[in-house]
């Protein structure tokens, strides 16, 4: 695998074409290898069909809590996609109480039936999870954590930090971790040890500083990674490499 920054957490856009640009764009900027993530059965098929175009991009298949209602209809189907071999994880999957989209009921069975599904296709799982840290880990300690899991966009402080690292996750850290409102975030990145620490852009949202409120895209990766060397005191260089390495073990690995 060619060395350089690796963005554990994108979405990329619907166009083709579109997509081949920014795929070409991250390489340029140094991004080896990036992981488009799926929302719901559509963006699942995207991801995968990326992956199988380009050789620096590997999919997740999953449904979004805001999706999570979509699990009776699409459920057999990303069941099948997910065994594609360019499939790394399971999800975006978990519980997003601050919009409640989806009621929570619903957000738990499809967290529950992803959550097994990972299990059973030896994938990492992928979790989103926002303003629901106590019913996230109700449902992990129900069913049983992955042994390979991450904890995507990672918003809580130290304490939470602290909580999922004892189950074994890892945590990725976005864009959000140069934002000047994000102490808590920062704090969170600065107790977390480097094996289990990932970045990621999250794209197209939450483009970093200096670029934060336009498109995101994987190339900015770079720029999350830099900014978790200076909170964590190791330099650039090292960051660049235990953070790859953090998301080899957990995509690219299998049990
Ligand atoms: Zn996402």
């Amino acid at each position: 695998m060619e060395r350089g920054w690796v963005d554990s957490h994108c979405h990329l856009p619907d166009v083709p074409a579109e997509a081949a640009e920014v795929v070409d764009r991250a390489r340029a900027a140094g991004v080896a290898w990036m992981v488009a993530v799926g929302t719901d059965l559509a963006t699942s098929r995207t991801a995968v069909h990326y992956a199988e175009e380009h050789d620096n991009v590997y999919a997740t298949v999953g449904l979004h809590p805001h999706d999570a209602l979509k699990l009776d209809s699409e459920w057999p189907e990303l069941r099948e996609l997910a065994t594609h071999p360019r499939v790394v994880a399971i999800g975006e999957t978990g519980f997003d109480l601050f919009y409640e989209h989806s009621p929570r009921d619903e957000q738990a069975t499809a967290f529950r039936a992803q959550i097994q599904l990972a299990h059973e296709l030896d994938r990492a799982l992928v979790i989103h999870s926002r303003d629901a840290w106590d019913e996230t880990f109700a449902v992990l300690d129900a069913v049983g954590v992955p042994p390979r899991t991450v904890f995507h966009c990672f918003t809580g402080g130290p304490a939470e930090a602290k909580r999922a690292l004892s189950y074994g996750a890892r945590v990725s850290f976005s864009g959000i971790i140069t934002f000047k409102n994000a102490d808590d975030v920062r704090a969170a990145a600065s107790v977390a040890p480097a094996t289990h620490t990932l970045i990621e852009t999250d794209s197209p949202f939450l483009a970093p500083s200096p670029h934060r409120g336009t498109t995101n895209e994987p190339a900015n990766v770079a720029l999350v990674g830099e900014s978790l060397a200076s909170v964590t005191g190791r330099s650039r260089e090292e960051v660049m490499a235990t953070t790859s390495a953090a998301a080899t073990a957990v995509f690219l690995t299998r049990s």
